[in-house]
């Protein structure tokens, strides 16, 4: 829908958003109008060079052409049926994520957090099942980021975030640890325990790579205590890091790994997948959903996928994000570059703040995201191409000079 088709200017539109809706995001002064490959155009047709993707969502470019068609072929043959009748997608979709990540069975949901809802579930009727009703206790990372639900939101290890305020208790099960910290996870686990859930790559706790050490010490320690590794790979899923899955670049095996932003290639879907010993805990009744494995969302998802690995974007995510994360530790004020892939965070000295560069450089039609004081994060399509780095570097460079001389 555009601006025009409406008769509304932006301003009257802007009062409207005011009136009626309930706002928890700051929001770019812009309307989002259409969008192709990394650009995003405004009511205007002003261009703006996209480095955050709709939050890692749009892998293979805003509105690909292939998931475009993927979704117009499906929204006319079928919209939505319920889990009663098979539906063709689903089902490709199902052996394309189990073939290629090597995992055996795969849980269709909507979104991330829904996601590690099924994750923490099977993950908890799975021990308690197998050794008891006291075994469902799963140890988290502090800053880690796992979703909004309460489940997910009670594995988020931020207390004292404004995810967490005022909400009043926290889900029972979790119990928290200090990333990569092995020692630390090792003290925390517990004979009630029966599983550890991190992200490899901490990506709203800005943007802290998992060290190798750490991961596959985490995985013995799983081995060791009888314990399920679960991995949050909401984010880093579908080719972000470099590798299909994060897990990959480790050379580990989780036992449940969930999955969403870029799977869909912007259609909302979300998904687990197990081990066969792990998934025999969801049985007949356990666990549903209305929407889980959508045509249209399942559709998108299957083209998506072909894209990302048919076009080797993962390998290009590694070639780019070295290259631009040499780049930007040149850039005045940095304290550190951070990264896997194309999920780059950096962090600046206390005097620059994130969100001031934030919205400085969209004021130059570049986009990115900010975390937490003073870290930026880029997190583009993974079809960018070294220009489009260098484009970024210069506006991002500017801006921060421009702050710099303005303190
Ligand atoms: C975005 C994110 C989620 C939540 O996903 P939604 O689709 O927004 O529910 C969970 N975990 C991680 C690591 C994420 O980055």
């Amino acid at each position: 829908m555009k601006l025009k088709d409406t008769k509304l200017t932006k301003d009257e539109l802007k009062q409207k958003v005011d009136q009626y809706m309930i706002e928890t995001y700051e929001r770019f002064d812009f309307i989002a109008e259409t969008a192709k490959d990394m650009y995003i155009y405004d009511e205007e047709g002003t261009p703006y060079l996209d480095f955050y993707a709709g939050i890692a969502v749009n892998s293979a470019g805003n509105c690909n052409e292939k998931v475009v068609a993927a979704v117009k072929d499906q929204v006319s043959d079928l919209i939505h049926t319920f889990n009663y009748p098979y539906t063709i997608p689903q089902v490709l979709l199902a052996e394309k994520i189990c073939t290629n990540i090597g995992m055996d069975k795969i849980f269709f949901q909507n979104s991330g957090t829904e996601a590690n809802e099924a994750m923490i579930k099977m993950a908890r009727k799975y021990g308690v099942e197998k050794y008891g009703p006291d075994r469902y206790n799963i140890v988290t990372a502090r800053m880690s980021f796992h979703g909004r639900t309460f489940g997910a939101m009670s594995a988020t290890g931020q207390p004292d975030n404004a995810c967490q305020i005022g909400f009043g208790e926290m889900t029972p099960g979790f119990s928290y640890a200090d990333f990569n910290n092995l020692d630390s996870f090792k003290a925390a686990v517990n004979e009630n325990t029966i599983a550890i859930l991190i992200e490899p790559v901490q990506g709203e706790g800005g943007v802290h790579p998992a060290t190798m050490e750490f991961m596959t010490g985490i995985r013995a320690l799983c081995d060791e205590k009888g314990l399920l590794l679960l991995l949050d790979e909401v984010q880093t899923g579908w080719c972000r890091t470099g590798a299909i899955m994060s897990y990959m670049n480790y050379g580990v095996k989780p036992d449940i790994v969930s999955m969403a932003k870029a799977m869909g290639g912007g259609m909302p879907i979300g998904a687990i997948c197990a081990t066969d010993e792990v998934a025999k805990a969801f049985t007949m009744g356990s666990h549903g959903t209305t929407y889980g494995g959508h045509p249209v969302s399942t559709a998108a998802s299957l083209a998506q996928i072909t894209e990302l690995l048919d076009r080797d974007l993962a390998g290009n995510a590694k070639e780019m994000g070295t290259y631009f994360m040499d780049k930007l530790k040149g850039l005045p004020h940095v304290k550190e570059v951070r990264g896997q892939g194309l999920l780059i965070g950096v962090e600046f000295e206390d005097s620059i703040s994130g969100v001031d560069i934030k919205h400085g450089v969209m004021e130059k039609h570049l986009l990115i995201t900010a975390i937490g004081k003073n870290i930026i994060r880029m997190i583009p399509p993974l079809i960018v191409t070294k220009e489009d780095c260098d484009q970024a570097y210069g506006i991002i460079e500017s801006t921060v000079k421009e702050l710099a001389f303005a303190n």
